[in-house]
């Protein structure tokens, strides 16, 4: 069964009755939640019920040795995430022995983020999951919680490889919500290419916080990054103090009260923060014919902050000094719990004894420690704190309620999303505020530009293919690993297992008997699988003065973010990175601070190897197919943080990286071409194609549910396997994750969107709110506006 429907509809009612009921019959109940903060706040929640009979748990990365004993012998309700069942309860099963024999229910809690190649991992674990209690006699039921999606049923089907009836009517009671949608003025700054700029949602957001706390509406401020989380507050703060000093000077009416925050406070993704949180690796092929050039998707550091599920990576965070951005506004609290913040916050903050504007405001992230979320949270329920900026890591589900309202700061990847951030404005009924800011991207302008493409539509399908031979690979061998595989298990695996288990014996990964497939070696199978998808083991960085570890970054976005001389942020704290040494896998990092930001260029190249399906589209085609993709970055850009300007490009020497990945991509005839050059008019094609695969990539999300991170692009004015003008799309991932296909599968609606961002935009040549990428591998070079509309009028002319 799967239940999908809005934030705040009484879903963990739903589960929780037939959990208990279950426990009552003498059964167990295994929780799923894709974050530890989750289950920890489902946990709270069963605890509150005092139920004898439920002997509830979490089982995961923060559980001590002693507990875990009691756990596995005991507990009747286990709350854990996927990671934990992959890495540890399934290869142990036989120590859970009691618990899989009860077992009668598996509750998937916020299974709509269970999505792309993560969400495929996770089916494959589920499958996993079936077959072990299988073992032990159980056959339990599947109760999915979802938020809104199109199509639940047939999602859950791929997730849990298992028929799915679906609920869909949310009949709970709700005020109405106002939506705003918002977006930012152009400034007089001039960015890449001379391109205009846009203020940033940031600032606006950090202006609207203030406005929104001086009314003392409680509001929620979602931004994409943990920086933007606190640069937010941060200046909402100021602009707070310099409001109460106005009025402290003489009594007077809120006016003005200065210019929000300056400007060179940026978004992570914009184009000159390439090493800040939102950057992912950038390739393009710069060289050569000078034609073909890529953008392309990459992990990054970014991935923590800017999704949804990146929060749980186990520790892998170091805590921040948190004590320092803990609100001020505690110090007034009298309770035990918050008066040892008091000690090391609150001291100089005067003696005033009512609580001042400024301290009603706070910022909250992944990476704060538990302890300090839960002052947080709790401040804020309270009313203590007004306002709070945070990353999505109070997305999914941890307990906010009483909020009037809620800002976003960019389009959360979803509409999905965008209902569930939206849905925590509004206490008890009443009415609230939402509003949507855009960035500076071709997806915020195109949605402000057209609320019809938020409002009256369906959610996004969760998009996930389980099937995929990269994923099914290591979860087989895990699943041997295990149980030896039978020849019955293979349906469970779905149609692909068959061709996989082969080439696993083949590598002599697996042993073929004539009982079944075999785990023979020492090592952990399930350490084949990187089900979060970071790809390889991290590099880590480490100051090179002192041995202090700052961080990891995930192999492949290495290259673009630690390379020699590259400018790393951490914790607001900038480096300059003296050496990359890949083998050892670690890069050193001086303490330094320069006024330039680094941004790597790369060569990529893209050849075709399969063309699975194709239809003629417009005067061209489309295919979806196989490729693969070669990239390499071979140097990089000095950009004076200010105002972007050039200051210079240093050569690198980084070996290649290849990706067997799938791709979109249409090409088009040379003689429907003549159309587009007019006389007297230089048309530049490559120009042309490159702008319009920027944007593709742009508003892909908006159809296949994925990031612009997890795509990449080519295009080329003539490439050599079609001979044609083309441009690529592709999954990011190594054999794909579902993204390109649905590309494939709605391009009219796609390509139409995308000529609509273009056009909609009001900049005159190409700025980020349309054809500039910030992860271009080839510096938005060469990029032609007025020749990518008129090229998406040929392709798509019908
Ligand atoms: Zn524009
Ligand atoms: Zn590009």
């Amino acid at each position: 069964m799967i239940i999908a429907t809005g934030t705040a509809s009484g879903k963990s009612l739903a589960y929780l009755v037939p959990a208990v009921a279950d426990i009552f019959a003498g059964g167990t109940v295994l929780y799923l939640t894709p974050t530890k903060a989750l289950a920890a706040d489902q946990l709270r929640a069963l605890r509150k019920l005092r139920l004898t009979q439920v002997r509830a748990a979490t089982y995961d990365g923060d559980t001590p040795p002693e507990e875990r004993r009691w756990v596995r012998q005991n507990a009747n309700y286990v709350l854990t995430n996927p990671d934990m069942l992959h890495r540890s309860i399934l290869p142990r099963h036989s120590s859970w022995s009691s618990f899989w024999r009860r077992l009668r229910l598996v509750v998937v809690d916020e299974c709509h983020g269970y999505r792309g190649v993560f969400g495929s991992h996770v089916a494959q674990i589920l499958r996993r999951l079936r077959r072990v209690a299988a073992r032990y006699g159980s056959s339990p039921v599947f109760l999915l919680a979802s938020a809104t999606a199109s199509d639940p049923a047939a999602a859950g089907m791929r997730l849990t490889g298992l028929e799915m009836a679906e609920v869909t009517t949310d009949a709970s009671p709700r005020g109405s919500t106002t939506f705003a949608l918002w977006e930012p003025p152009l400034t007089d700054l001039r960015g890449e290419s001379g391109a205009p700029v846009r203020r940033t949602a940031t600032a606006e957001a950090a202006d609207l916080l203030a406005d929104l706390v001086i009314e003392d509406v409680r509001t929620l401020a979602f931004v994409r990054s943990r920086r933007a989380a606190e640069a937010v507050a941060l200046t909402a703060r100021r602009t707070l103090e310099e409001v109460e000093a106005l009025l402290d000077a003489e009594p007077q009416p809120y006016g003005e009260y200065g210019e929000g925050l300056p400007e060179e406070m940026s978004d992570a993704g914009r184009p000159f923060g390439s090493v800040s949180g939102g950057a992912g690796q950038a390739f393009g092929d710069g060289a050569g014919d000078g034609t073909a050039r890529g953008d392309a998707s990459g992990a990054g550091g970014a991935r923590d902050a800017d999704r949804p599920f990146g929060e749980i990576g186990g520790g892998r965070e170091r805590p921040s000094s948190v004590a320092a951005e803990i609100p001020q506004g505690t110090k007034t609290s009298d309770t035990a719990e918050t008066s040892h913040e008091t000690a090391e916050t609150g001291a100089g903050r005067g003696t005033d004894h009512r609580v001042r504007l400024a301290d009603r405001v706070a910022a909250y992230r992944a990476g704060y420690l538990a302890d300090d979320r839960r002052v947080l949270e709790k401040a804020l329920r309270s009313g203590e704190l007004t306002g709070l900026a945070t990353t999505n890591a109070l997305e999914l589900g941890v307990d906010v309620s009483g909020l009037d309202a809620v800002l976003i700061a960019g389009w959360p990847g979803t509409r999905a999303s965008l209902w569930q951030q939206a849905g925590r404005a509004g206490r008890a009924g009443q009415d609230a505020l939402a509003v949507l800011i855009a960035r500076d991207d071709p997806l915020d302008t195109y949605i402000v530009h057209h609320p019809e493409a938020v409002f009256g539509q369906p959610v996004e399908a969760i998009v996930l293919d389980p099937d995929n031979p990269y994923v099914l690979a290591p979860h087989l061998c895990a699943a041997a690993a295990e149980i030896p595989l039978t020849e019955d298990d293979l349906k469970t695996f779905g149609p692909a297992a068959r061709g996989v288990l082969d080439d696993l014996v083949e590598q002599g990964l697996l042993r073929r008997r004539p009982t079944g497939w075999f785990w023979t070696s020492r090592d952990h199978a399930a350490d084949l699988a990187d089900i979060r998808g970071s790809g390889g083991a991290p590099v880590q960085v480490v100051e090179a003065s002192t041995g202090r570890l700052l961080g990891t970054v995930d192999e492949p976005s290495a290259h673009t973010m630690v390379h020699a001389g590259a400018v790393y942020l951490h914790q607001s704290e900038t480096f300059v990175v003296d050496v990359l040494d890949l083998e050892a896998g670690v890069a050193l990092v001086t303490a330094a601070d320069p006024d330039y930001t680094t941004f790597a260029r790369d060569v990529t190249d893209i050849r075709v190897m399969e063309s699975l399906r194709s239809r003629p589209f417009g005067p061209g085609t489309l295919h979806f197919g196989s490729v693969e993709v070669t990239r390499q970055v071979v140097s990089y850009l000095k950009r004076r943080t200010q105002t972007g300007e050039v200051l210079g490009e240093e050569p690198l020497d980084l070996p290649p990286r290849t990706l067997c990945t799938r791709a979109v991509w249409w090409t088009l005839p040379t003689p429907a071409l003549a159309d587009l050059v007019k006389p007297g008019e230089a048309v530049d094609l490559g120009g042309a194609a490159h702008a319009a695969e920027h944007a593709s990539i742009g508003l892909l999300p908006l159809f296949a549910t994925c990031d612009r991170w997890d795509i990449g692009g080519v295009s080329t004015e003539l490439h050599p396997d079609t001979g044609l003008l083309t441009v690529f799309v592709y999954d990011g991932h190594d054999g794909g994750a579902g993204f390109a296909e649905r590309g494939y599968a709605r391009a009219s609606d796609w390509l139409t969107a995308t000529r609509e961002a273009i056009a909609s935009c009001e900049c005159e040549r190409g700025c980020p709110s349309c054809i500039q990428s910030p992860k271009c591998g080839n510096g938005n070079e060469p990029l032609d506006k007025a020749g990518a509309i008129r090229l998406l009028d040929i392709l798509l002319a019908t």
